[in-house]
């Protein structure tokens, strides 16, 4: 049978997620390609809600929480699902696990960039964003502390007892066991923050809602995801993965989506399309997370509360359908009912009176 030769451009969680699952498309032959200009691959965690089609990457978790909270000063919403606990995988041991597959599916791997006789090629370096973006920029710390402190039924998803004065600020805390947890201080506005300005928020935050102190870091991470409507990273290829629209504007959640976009493309192919990766979002969702954005941007003093009143006002499993891009319209109402009314108008005017931005090369 004649197959089609698809190059994925880029090694990272999309091209191989896509590369293991290749044997669902036996019309195309795969080839991974490690990108010219590729920086050092670099461990972190990814976190995902265990929904269907996400058995593969939960087989291979570090750990898992069936319970998961938002904190703020003035309450503290406790939200839980037993079938779809939220996971946190090495990506680097996933990327491994899915190579090894992919490797009994036939895909070939190759480093060169130069490869131009495949019939397809699909990009998935990273898209660009525009000046001014809003971007989500963190810093987290594998530690080890002073005394068993830590909650390690709960995943802290958003705690928001730390300093506001830089953006929408808070700590996600995944706790592996009573003094071993990755801490991370992530910031949502345009402009990232010196290093040390995310280390020392997650030290006082130990000691000032924790009451300890680290003795050990065991491993660090950090990155800066863009948000909102990102332009692809080269407009003559078409993407894969967050190049193709996979990052959720508003949460940065992206593993899920892509595992979405890979299942659609799939689907289409089958049902007699050719083989193209779609942005996963529906149109509704990326007008809600941009409204969301242009609020958190210009008024993120509000931040805190929308997100506590959020998880307040959602079951486990609501949270999850919505956090996953899986709402239905009756959902949707439900969140937008929990939200102040006041910062989304003021968010919903300023979003249709904002010039479009210029991207940045
Ligand atoms: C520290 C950190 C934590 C994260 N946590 C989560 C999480 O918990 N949950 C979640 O859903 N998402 C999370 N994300 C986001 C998620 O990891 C990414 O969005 C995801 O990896 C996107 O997959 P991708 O294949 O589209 O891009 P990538 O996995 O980034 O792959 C991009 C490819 O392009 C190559 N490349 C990159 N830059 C260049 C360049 N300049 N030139 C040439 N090639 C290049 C890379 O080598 C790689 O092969 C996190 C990201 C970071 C950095």
């Amino acid at each position: 049978m004649m197959t089609v030769e698809t190059v994925l451009l880029g090694d990272g969680v999309a091209a191989m997620s896509l590369a293991s699952v290749a044997d669902q498309l036996p019309t195309h032959s795969f080839t991974v390609m490690q990108p010219e200009g590729a920086p050092e691959p670099h461990d972190h965690m990814l976190g995902f809600w265990n929904t269907e089609g996400l058995n593969f990457a939960a087989s291979g978790a570090r750990a898992s929480w069936s319970k998961w909270s938002i904190v703020t000063h003035e309450d503290t919403a406790v939200l839980s699902s037993t079938e779809h606990a939220y996971h946190v995988m090495h990506k680097l041991a996933y990327l491994d696990r899915c190579k090894t597959v992919a490797a009994t599916h036939n895909v070939a791997f190759e480093t060169e960039t130069d490869r131009t006789d495949a019939d397809l090629v699909f990009d998935s370096r990273p898209p660009r964003s525009s000046q001014n973006a809003m971007l989500q920029h963190f810093h987290g710390l594998e530690v080890e502390i002073d005394r068993p402190a830590f909650d390690d039924s709960t995943a802290i998803l958003m705690d928001f007892r730390v300093d506001q004065s830089q953006g929408m600020h808070f700590i996600y805390l995944l706790p592996f066991s009573k003094t071993r947890a990755l801490v991370e201080s992530t910031i949502f506005s345009p402009q990232p923050m010196p290093e040390a300005y995310y280390v020392d928020a997650i030290h006082a935050y130990l000691m000032e809602q924790h009451h300890t102190r680290v003795v050990k870091v065991h491993h660090e991470e950090k990155g800066i995801i863009p948000m909102g409507t990102l332009a692809p990273h080269d407009p003559s290829i078409p993407g894969l993965g967050a190049n193709a629209g996979a990052i959720r504007p508003a949460s940065g959640y992206t593993f899920v989506f892509i595992q979405e976009q890979i299942k659609r493309a799939i689907e289409d192919v089958n049902s007699g399309k050719p083989l193209r990766f779609k942005r996963p979002h529906k149109g509704i969702d990326v007008w809600m997370d941009t409204v969301l954005l242009v609020v958190l941007k210009h008024w993120p003093q509000h931040g805190p509360s929308m997100f506590s009143r959020m998880a307040s006002g959602l079951t486990g499993e609501e949270f999850i359908r919505f956090m996953s891009g899986q709402a239905s319209w009756r959902l949707r109402l439900k969140v937008m009912m929990t939200m102040p009314k006041w910062p989304f108008i003021r968010g919903v005017s300023k979003l249709m009176f904002q010039r479009p931005r210029k991207v940045v090369a």
